[in-house]
């Protein structure tokens, strides 16, 4: 029987798959990828997905898989490892619990362990690959288990990876290492500075970051909130550009980025093309959250559909404003942009 998508995303937008699998740890995962013979769709939080409104034609399977510990290593640091299917904000929140600094400017994504590779997960200066030493990885090509992939085999990049838009390697486990104290990460993103009232660079204890974190995100609609309209997104819709230095717009904010290309906001380019907060797609049913116009929101009893025409019609309008254009963060199953 059809299983509807659509509640499994955050969009909550998507048809139906054929057939639906729930896979309740690891070596289910692999049995039901096993044998199937059909189009295979991985899923997790469903909060990276734009599901087409035909849905999937083949096999789609949740990765439900729990279990997590945390081992000292000799030279003082922590290697966490973490199950796929562990939802991710509740690993964040038990090693704030539990005094382990590192991943507390991560808090507040939604989705799950498995997928936090996948794109290289990253918010307010931190990203996974600072922390990242090495997955479990399911290879359908071979039918085999492959333990211990280290990072650099990942191709982790900005909100990228080799893992990205594939469908025949599966992330089972992940380990991440964490320095072993309890105070956080380095604060290096000067907004988040801020809001802690710290010089960019210093570390704070963990729990006042990820509150603060938590704050910021929430004042821009990027915690899930399912009676918050704001909140029914995939969160940032585009990537921010990175281009030559030339290429930027003379008056943009940008950050360098390695010799002569600078990333320049997304927000900023879509708002300076002339779409405020809040800018309505076909019928209102789609918009642009009216906290931050990177994100694509659904606002109820919308399609798939509307939100791509809005989503072409950001991307077109910044092409013709300036020149440059936006790439989608998210993973498009089964529709193009
Ligand atoms: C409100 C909101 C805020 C967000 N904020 C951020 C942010 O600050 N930074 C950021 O980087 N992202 C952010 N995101 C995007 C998203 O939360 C992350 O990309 C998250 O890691 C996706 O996890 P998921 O389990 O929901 O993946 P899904 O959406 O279920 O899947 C995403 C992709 O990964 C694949 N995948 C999933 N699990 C596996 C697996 N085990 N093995 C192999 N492939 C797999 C899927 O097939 C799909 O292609 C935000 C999203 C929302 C809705």
């Amino acid at each position: 029987m059809a299983t509807p998508l659509a509640p499994l995303t955050t969009l909550r937008l998507g048809g139906p798959a054929r057939r639906f699998v729930d896979a309740p740890s690891a070596d289910a995962v692999v049995d039901a990828l096993r044998t199937a013979d059909e189009p295979v769709l991985l899923l997790g939080g469903g909060s990276n997905v734009v599901i087409a409104d035909e849905g999937w034609p083949g096999l789609v399977v949740r990765v439900e898989s729990s279990g997590r510990h945390v081992e000292r290593v000799p030279d003082g640091t922590v290697v966490l490892t973490a199950e796929a299917g562990e939802d991710w904000d509740g690993v964040v929140a038990a090693c704030v619990a539990d005094g382990l600094g590192g991943l507390e400017c991560l808090s507040g994504i939604p989705g799950r362990v498995g997928a936090t590779p996948v794109q290289n997960v990253g918010a307010y200066g931190v990203e996974i690959a600072d922390l990242l030493v090495d997955v479990d990885l399911y290879d359908r090509r071979t039918g085999a288990v492959r333990a211990h992939v280290p990072a650099a085999e990942l191709g982790l990049g900005y909100r990228t990876s080799v893992l990205k838009g594939r469908d025949d390697a599966v992330v089972l486990r992940v380990r991440y290492a964490l320095p072993g104290h309890a105070s956080s990460a380095s604060i290096r993103y000067p907004e988040l500075a801020r809001a802690l009232g710290v010089e960019p660079g210093r570390t704070v204890p963990t729990a006042a970051a990820r509150d603060a974190v938590l704050a910021l995100r929430r004042t821009k609609g990027m915690v899930l909130d399912p009676a918050d309209h704001d909140t029914w997104s995939a969160g940032s819709f585009f990537t921010n550009p990175v281009l030559p230095e030339a290429a930027a717009p003379a008056d943009a904010p940008r950050w360098p980025v390695g010799a002569d290309r600078v990333k320049v906001p997304a927000a900023w380019l879509i708002e300076h093309a002339g779409f405020g907060r809040g800018h309505a797609g076909p019928g209102g049913r789609v918009a642009l959250s009216g906290r931050h116009v990177l994100a694509l929101t659904h606002r109820g009893d919308g399609t798939t559909a509307e939100l791509l025409v809005l989503a072409r019609e950001v991307r077109d309008g910044v092409r013709a404003a300036f020149g440059i254009e936006l790439v989608a963060e998210p993973v498009l199953v089964g529709c193009v942009l």
